[in-house]
């Protein structure tokens, strides 16, 4: 075979390896993107506590407003019971309980407030909840079909370095180490078709008795103005 062939078979099996590589590298990356998923599970951790924190609230008030409904029926009673007669003592006793009837109902006014949010809540946390557990159906679904691609790939890219290896054996040291030295210098993109006397790299024609001497094949012609391996098809 052509030495040139040969090295340019090498060179479309590493740019086939490279591409995988970049593949799976793709896919490594989007496996680590939960992000929206981790923020939507702080939202619903979020409103849970907050769920949770006006619950007790709730409760708290609850127990309050026990607590003042008794010292109100107390005070009622020795209001209008008639054991208290001193004006001055009656009069004191009618601003306490009016006191505890404002505060009262300002508590109360709170704990329907706290009731209304606490429903509003509830139906945001469930919303919230509903959107998590999709996200995370779809996450799970995307990341089977990332890691079954990711196999393929994976296999694809070891029958590559077999391959390779089977070419690279069939090459001679010396072309080998031209067409390396050459990938450092000018990258992937070293052997390269000359097509009807012109380098498919640098788009120059080259002379006739070197276009000659590529398509014998038995030696490796350079391109004389961007000195690639020159593959003659
Ligand atoms: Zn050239």
């Amino acid at each position: 075979m052509n030495r040139a062939a040969l090295l340019f078979r090498l060179q479309s099996i590493e740019a086939e390896i490279t591409e995988k590589e970049r593949q799976i590298e793709e896919i490594n990356n989007r496996m680590k993107e939960e992000e929206t998923l981790i923020t939507q599970r702080a939202k619903v951790e979020n409103l849970r506590a907050r769920r949770e924190e006006n619950r007790i609230t709730l409760r708290d008030i609850e127990l309050s407003l026990k607590g003042l409904e008794e010292k109100l029926k107390e005070a009622k009673q020795k209001l209008y019971g008639g054991h208290v007669r001193n004006p001055k003592e009656l009069m004191s006793l009618e601003k306490e309980v009016q006191a505890m009837e404002g505060t009262y109902s300002r508590m109360e006014e709170r704990l329907l407030e706290l009731m209304e949010e606490l429903e509003k809540e509830s139906a945001e946390l469930k919303d919230q909840e509903e959107k998590l557990r999709e996200m995370e159906e779809a996450w799970q679904k995307e990341k089977e079909s990332l890691l079954q691609e990711k196999a393929k790939l994976e296999k694809a890219l070891e029958r590559l370095h077999r391959e390779r290896e089977a070419v690279i054996s069939t090459i001679s040291p010396e072309d080998l180490r031209l067409y390396e030295q050459l990938r450092t210098r000018k990258g992937p993109r070293v052997v390269v078709y000359l097509k009807s006397l012109t380098c498919q790299g640098c788009g120059i024609t080259i002379p006739t008795m070197l276009a000659q001497e590529a398509m014998v094949g038995n030696k490796l012609v350079l391109c004389p103005h961007c000195g690639r391996i020159l593959f003659p098809v």
